[in-house]
């Protein structure tokens, strides 16, 4: 290519010559010595008027070559000129092809490399899959001194009871399957005010805060189902049970007095409660007597004893209390069928009893044993014939985190959140009447509204 420019060039500046020189050129034929035509053609020189030392070539020929080498000497430069640019250009259009072709092989590895990874998680993916369902084939074997552990909190659970590392004992032995949330018809508390299972439950409300030490955990209520006429549904019933000889009891007109702390009447009861399981029911409040398993019935109206009756192989003063201690052995509830009793046994090894009560003469009518270690758990109420228990008294937010069914006689796990907002929740009751739960959280007296919801069958 550079060689086709030059001749041009040549050719140009050799025809650009000539019709400068057309006039002093002239072309002539002659024979030469052998016979053969000869073609001289001439042009004379614009400068010189003679050609020194051309004696042996001819004048003419050395005219000629001497701008032959001219000639030669422009175009090589014009050559120049205009061929280095581009072969600048082309050179560097090579290198930077080369350079392009060299990260396209970089890229190519790490593509190959990436395609390897992939390979490798895939079989990773596999073999954990595999493992998976093997896992799920298998049954469930119980670890003595582990069942159950991950369901409480860390803190709630003495390695020091002997009844924790009994192999025999199945603390979850019931099948555990979960409600899924589909099935549970929530109807909210407005509309629904038949039985159901527990959906959820609302923020602490703080009706009273108390002003003294002894008002650091107690128990406070008001009779779902009051009878007579001198206490009613809107009286609220307080006892402080901080001290050794508790034995009063507040009566306030309503929540509003009871909010101002102006109490209406204050009964002395027969005997020295025991901890935080009293309870209200018609017209009657009921509690554990001090130091015993002995229960009380205690006439509001009336203002006497009852009714007293042990119940049967209870635990008490600390052998099988809720996981924040003081006492809280035997528990009183009442729901929308009856009043009950939480507790547990020597025989039962800390697994929450639930008797069902006769009202009137504290005669058990029914009992079922649970698989929920009552030393696992804050605290326990009942709703519709339903157990509950609460994960913690201490973590802000904790969960509602077991169920048993007495109509079933099955357990389950829940994961319905519930707060302690002040950190050291000594009581927990429920009012099927006014559907919320009555607690005592370290010094406050509070409520939380309950949302029940139907089961689908
Ligand atoms: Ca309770």
């Amino acid at each position: 290519m550079r060689f086709q420019v030059s001749l041009l060039c040549l050719c140009c500046l050799m025809l650009g010559g000539h019709s400068q020189a057309q006039d002093r050129a002239s072309l002539l034929r002659s024979n030469d010595r052998s016979g053969r035509c000869q073609y001289t053609f001439t042009v004379a020189s614009p400068e010189e008027s003679s050609c020194p030392g051309a004696s042996s070539a001819g004048p003419e020929m050395q005219g000629v070559m001497s701008r032959l080498t001219l000639l030669e000497a422009t175009v090589s430069r014009m050559v120049e000129d205009t061929g280095a640019p581009a072969l600048k250009d082309e050179e560097g259009l090579q290198e930077a092809y080369s350079q392009i072709m060299g990260e396209k092989s970089e890229l190519q590895r790490d593509k190959e490399q990436l395609n390897r990874q992939v390979q490798e998680l895939q079989k990773r993916v596999d073999l954990l899959s595999r493992e998976a369902e093997t896992l799920k084939l298998k049954p469930c074997q119980q670890i003595p001194g582990s069942s159950g552990r991950a369901q409480h909190e860390p803190n709630q659970t003495p390695a020091s009871d002997p009844a924790y590392t009994n192999a025999a004992f199945q603390e979850m032995k019931a099948e555990v399957t979960e409600v899924p949330a589909s099935r549970l018809i929530n109807e909210g508390a407005h509309n629904f005010t038949g039985c159901g299972e527990l959906v959820s439950v609302g923020d602490p409300v703080v009706h009273r805060k108390a002003d003294s030490i002894t008002g650091k955990y107690g128990v406070w209520l008001q009779d779902p189902e009051p009878q007579g006429n001198l206490y009613t549904n809107r009286t609220v019933w307080r006892i402080d049970t901080v001290g050794k000889d508790v034995r009063q009891l507040f009566a306030y007109e309503d929540m509003e007095q009871f909010s101002r702390g102006f109490p209406m009447k204050v009964l002395v009861l027969p005997e020295a409660v025991e901890s935080t399981g009293a309870t209200l029911y018609r017209g009657s409040l009921y509690y554990q007597r001090r130091r015993s398993r002995t229960l009380i019935r205690y006439d509001l109206a009336a203002e006497g004893l009852a009714a007293r009756l042990d119940l049967p192989h209870a635990g008490f003063q600390g052998q099988h209390p809720y996981s924040w201690g003081g006492y809280t052995d035997i528990d009183l509830a009442v729901d929308e069928q009856g009043l009950w009793a939480i507790y547990s046994t020597a025989m039962a090894k800390g697994a929450i009893v639930i008797s069902h009560l006769d009202p009137e003469s504290l005669q058990v009518r029914n009992t079922w044993e649970t698989n929920i270690r009552k030393n696992t758990v804050g605290n326990a109420f009942m709703a519709c014939g339903r157990l509950y228990t609460v994960a913690s008294y201490t973590s802000p937010n904790t969960t509602i985190n077991h169920m048993f069914d007495t109509a079933t006689s099955e357990s389950r796990f829940l994961h319905v959140p519930f707060k302690n907002k002040y950190r050291y929740n000594s009581m927990v009751d429920y009012n099927h009447a006014r559907r919320k739960l009555y607690a005592w959280d370290n010094f406050h007296m509070i409520t939380y509204d309950v949302r029940l919801g139907r089961v689908s069958s």
